[in-house]
């Protein structure tokens, strides 16, 4: 595995490897765990050369939020790129990411500013200036996200489209813990009974799934059951529970062929997300 640095030779590198290869590309904050090594293994299957950029990107997190002690470990993930045959590591640092005359922001309208972009308002605009900047560099013929972050994977296929990328993206189911909590570099600030009880976001898919197949259609019903249930947990604060429509993510009122739940719960200062389809067999 090689490891970059500088913009201007992964751009070089990338240049030239467009050439004759295709470039694979999976961005990530680092603090790897198996759901990020998941995406590096889609890529690897669907391209030639498979890029990983590491970058805790500081415009992404409000004023307030985790930034300073987002949790870092590069040796940690470098190490476990290397066993997983990533060919080559990118990590940019904030002064060539952002120069002091930075000015320039990238915002998806309408499906930004909902769900978590109400929670957290310029968190997207924030995310999709960032991908833009990596797609830019990195050059990829295609990039892997996370159905883990639903509405991300969204924002960023309507970005891609809007401004005709040349570049498919590609999503990769949740990887879970044993006992079915997403995994999330987030999860490392959980205390012992947060972590126990945070279980609750995966049980609440599970609840909602089982309600449809037993042809419980009405969204209100499946949200009113969900919040019922998550309300029994005394350290978990509900941010938001929503089913909406797979792509536009809207708010659905039925679940007519399929839908997506939409979870946001907050244990502390830790907010977790989680989300399934739901859907009609
Ligand atoms: P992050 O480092 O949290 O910004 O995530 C980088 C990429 O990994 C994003 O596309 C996430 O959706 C994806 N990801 C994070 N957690 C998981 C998981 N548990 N399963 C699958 N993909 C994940």
């Amino acid at each position: 595995m090689i490891e970059i640095n500088s913009i201007s030779e992964m751009k070089k590198i990338t240049k030239e490897l467009k050439n004759n290869k295709k470039i694979g590309f999976v961005p990530t904050m680092g603090y790897l765990h198996k759901g990020h090594l998941s995406l590096l293994e889609i890529s690897k299957k669907l391209s030639d050369v498979s890029i990983v950029s590491i970058y805790v990107n500081p415009k992404q997190f409000l004023l307030g939020e985790d930034f300073e002690k987002y949790p870092r470990n590069i040796e940690h993930d470098r190490k476990l790129l290397i066993d997983s045959n990533c060919d080559i590591l990118f990590i940019p640092n904030d002064n060539e990411m952002y120069p002091d005359n930075f000015l320039t922001y990238v915002s998806v309208d309408k499906i930004s500013k909902i769900l978590c972009g109400a929670s957290r308002p310029g968190h997207f605009d924030g995310v999709t200036t960032v991908v833009l900047k990596l797609f830019n560099i990195v050059n990829p013929a295609l990039a892997v996200f996370g159905e883990k972050d639903y509405q991300q994977l969204v924002i960023i296929e309507k970005m891609v489209n809007d401004l005709n990328l040349d570049i498919k993206i590609i999503s990769g189911p949740i990887i879970r813990e044993p006992d079915g909590l997403a995994m999330s570099s987030r999860n490392v600030y959980l205390s012992k009974e947060e972590r126990e009880q945070a279980t609750c976001l995966y049980k609440s898919l599970v609840l909602a799934q089982d309600m449809v197949k037993n042809n419980i259609r009405k969204t209100k019903k499946i949200i009113s059951a969900i919040t019922d249930f998550i309300n029994k947990f005394n350290l978990a604060k509900i941010d938001y529970i929503k089913i909406v429509n797979n792509e536009t993510l809207e708010e659905i009122t039925d679940i007519e062929y399929k839908g997506r739940l939409m979870l946001a719960v907050k244990f502390g200062k830790t907010r977790l997300i989680d989300n399934c389809e739901l859907s009609i067999e």
